[in-house]
């Protein structure tokens, strides 16, 4: 019942596919499920995408190679999910639709509702198909080197994601996100490949698709010994409902929390403790809700206000950090991450620049 809002397209002949993402999206008009024939029938391998409308890189690099006349090692699921919000209005401009719950929160249920339906249906589809890995390609909004996330950081896992870039983010957060629901019957990671609309972001994901159905196995160790950097405990830093927020260089008069316009710029990026991220009106208590996965408040032991300013306890990396007000507002500020120790005779000499420009990896 559920699965007939996903419409299924088997082995769809390039020739046939529409020369703009955006033509070929307005063509699907709804969550498509494309199945493309392997050398290797007896695998299949999961490409999930457009989960959120806002996010297009996946659905460019799929179309892209779709057009391609491809060959993948291993059958390929590709779902393109969030058709009508990403055609909504101008396109690409809603993450959800508005008023509607946000499909990557929606893998645990309920399913009485179009989205809760659809995840339904995704997964569904996924699980009968036993497939040996599945991603799911999204972009984000502020400007960050290409980065996974999983709720298991395995081996298996941390290969699959090395197609895609060298950080992973191990999150044991549940949200009702995709992965969450299919680490259970594969080696599943959201892959973040950068910025929407940012032309390297595409390239990210194209590389990076290309590269995970073409390889023999998409789990295994990658050749040149591809170090992962992987990053835990992850710490969701919000707004608390009633307080105003304000993105600027200085404090902004009215607003109860301005955070540093550049923060951005910190994604993936250490923060010592005492270095100042905003500022905080002067009888304002707590504006800032920070909490860990398993629910847990750690606002006190996260931040200090001195003086007005806003400041980290003990040093940590900002992570999904966004400058736009509403996501700040409807989901989150960013994560707070620790990298997991490395063994540092594994570590390239240009590790040490990219945690000074993550920008410079996209
Ligand atoms: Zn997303």
């Amino acid at each position: 019942m559920s699965a007939s809002r996903l419409r299924t397209v088997d082995a769809p002949r390039p020739a046939d596919l529409p020369s703009t993402p955006t033509a070929f999206l307005a063509g699907l008009g709804r969550p498509t499920l494309l199945r493309i024939p392997g050398r290797d029938r007896s695998r299949v391998r999961v490409v999930t995408t457009l989960l959120h409308g806002n996010e297009p890189s996946g659905l460019r690099a799929l179309h892209a190679w779709l057009r391609s006349d491809p060959a993948p090692a291993v059958d390929v699921i590709a779902i393109i999910a969030a058709v009508e919000t990403a055609l909504h209005g101008d396109g690409f401009v809603h993450r959800a639709l508005p008023g509607r719950r946000d499909l990557n929160r929606c893998f645990f249920g309920p399913a009485d509702d179009p989205e809760g339906s659809l995840a339904a249906a995704i997964l569904e589809a996924l699980r009968a198909a036993a497939p040996e890995a599945v991603i799911d390609i999204h972009n984000n909004t502020g400007h960050n080197p290409a980065y996974a996330v999983g709720p298991h950081a395995g081996e298996r896992e941390l290969a699959l994601c090395a197609h895609f870039g060298d950080r992973f983010v191990h999150s044991t957060l549940r949200l009702g996100a995709l992965v969450e629901a299919t680490i259970g019957f594969a080696p599943s990671a959201t892959i973040e490949v950068g910025r929407a609309g940012d032309p390297a972001a595409d390239r990210t994901a194209l590389a990076g698709l290309e590269s995970y159905v073409a390889a023999d196995d998409p789990t295994a160790a990658p050749e040149g010994d591809r170090t992962m950097q992987v990053y835990q405990d992850p710490r969701r830093v919000s707004l608390r409902p009633g307080f105003s927020l304000a993105f600027a260089d200085a404090p902004v008069e009215g607003a109860d929390l301005t955070i540093r316009a550049d923060v951005e710029r910190h994604n993936f990026v250490t923060v010592a403790a005492g270095e100042p991220i905003g500022w905080v009106r002067a009888d304002v208590e707590r504006p800032l809700e920070v909490r860990c996965a398993d629910g847990r408040d750690h606002t006190d032991d996260s931040f200090a206000i001195s003086e007005g300013r806003l400041a980290l306890r003990r040093g940590g990396v900002p992570i999904m950090v966004t400058t736009n007000a509403d996501v700040a507002r409807s989901d989150c500020l960013f994560y707070l991450v620790q990298p997991v120790a490395m063994e540092t005779s594994k570590r390239r000499p240009e590790d040490a620049d990219s945690s000074q420009d993550p920008a410079s990896q996209i």
